[in-house]
């Protein structure tokens, strides 16, 4: 056996078209990867999970790595992470990613599973210049410091615009045979997974989780001042990227299904609260949060039926169900949409 053939990475694995590629070059030079997921609870594919949507994670990221033929190893990283999110020592981009302080974080993680594993190296699918902050090259050279990975952190697509590795100047990959990709079109990157015939990737572009962007932001912006940070769970972190959010003037939440997969997820949605849904005409699943009072079930009644077909008729029934199981009918007027979309968070 060649030295190359006893040489092992650990691939950062999205499941998505730059960390499959990233993988799939590693494994034309013959080098051992092991994809290691790690499940933060804010990616795009997780929530499409939830949705019950598209062929994505797990599945996703399963059938990728399948696909390729490494062996997966997924980690849930939640907890960890989390307070990243709420204070980030690199701030935030334009939303609430922290994406400089998740990619160091992300890498310890890496680095971590890499020594207690046994393998040589780091590979993630990053390019030059892809993103407007975490990829441009003073802050990849700040994430390899920070991450403690210097020299063993291997980003194959963009080799050629980095400073040589180890793996490269001790001869366990041939920088020759590496791409010098950036910017953030993705021509080299489509023309290289047609080239191989990748077509199970989980995501084809775009960011890889909802804290960029700017509506999850401006709720979690909101939670944050009114239930503060003490009240984040993973539930919470992932109910805000469903549906339709509101606040009542007295403060309180309420989530409105936008479509029959989001209804589906509120209602199973496993947080305190009560649960409404119109009876005589199709509508949306509403969750108001907490413990609410009449009042507030009441207004919460109207936004629904105001959201439902019935939203031109005098009056709609809606029942109301609490976590413990009773429930109510209530007679209401539908809220006329201006008036809701007032209250949108
Ligand atoms: S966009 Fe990517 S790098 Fe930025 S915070 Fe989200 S997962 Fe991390």
């Amino acid at each position: 056996m060649g030295e190359r053939e006893r040489i092992k990475a650990v691939a950062l694995f999205s499941g998505g078209l730059d960390s499959t590629l990233a993988v799939r070059v590693m494994m034309e030079q013959g080098i051992a990867v092991t994809a290691l997921h790690l499940r933060t609870s804010f990616s795009y594919v997780e929530r499409n999970r939830l949705l019950g949507g598209d062929p994505v994670e797990p599945t996703g990221v399963e059938r990728s790595a399948a696909a390729l033929g490494v062996p997966l190893h997924v980690m849930d990283v939640f907890e960890a992470y989390l307070p990243l999110v709420l204070n980030p020592r690199y701030g935030y981009g334009s939303g609430v990613n922290p994406c400089v302080d998740c990619r160091i974080f992300l890498l310890r993680q890496a680095k971590q599973w890499m020594e207690e594993h046994d393998h040589h190296f780091v590979v993630t699918g990053e390019v030059v210049g892809q993103r407007p902050k975490s990829q441009m090259r003073p802050t990849l050279r700040t994430v390899e410091r920070e991450s403690g990975l210097r020299g063993y952190l291997f980003r194959p697509l963009s080799a050629w615009l980095l400073p040589p590795t180890i793996p490269e100047q001790r001869g366990w990959v041939d920088r020759e045979a590496l791409y010098g990709i950036s910017g953030r079109g993705r021509k080299e990157q489509i023309a290289l997974a047609e080239r191989w015939g990748i077509t199970e990737y989980a995501q084809p572009s775009g960011g890889c989780c909802y804290l960029i962007d700017q509506v999850y932001a401006r709720r979690w912006r909101d939670f944050l001042s009114h239930e503060g940070p003490q009240a984040l769970t993973r539930q919470q972190v992932q109910l805000m990227a469903v549906g339709r959010h509101l606040r009542l003037p007295s403060g309180r939440k309420v989530v409105v299904g936008r479509h029959e997969r989001e209804n589906e997820y509120l209602a199973a949605c496993e947080v305190e609260g009560v649960w409404l849904t119109t009876c005589d005409h199709p509508g949306p699943t509403t969750v108001v949060m907490g413990t609410p009072i009449g009042e507030e079930i009441e207004q919460a009644a109207r936004i629904t039926a105001g959201y439902s077909d019935g939203r031109r008729e005098p009056v709609v029934h809606v029942k109301v169900q609490s976590a413990a199981g009773a429930t109510e009918l209530l007679a209401v007027e539908p809220m006329p949409r201006e008036r809701a979309r007032a209250l949108m968070v």
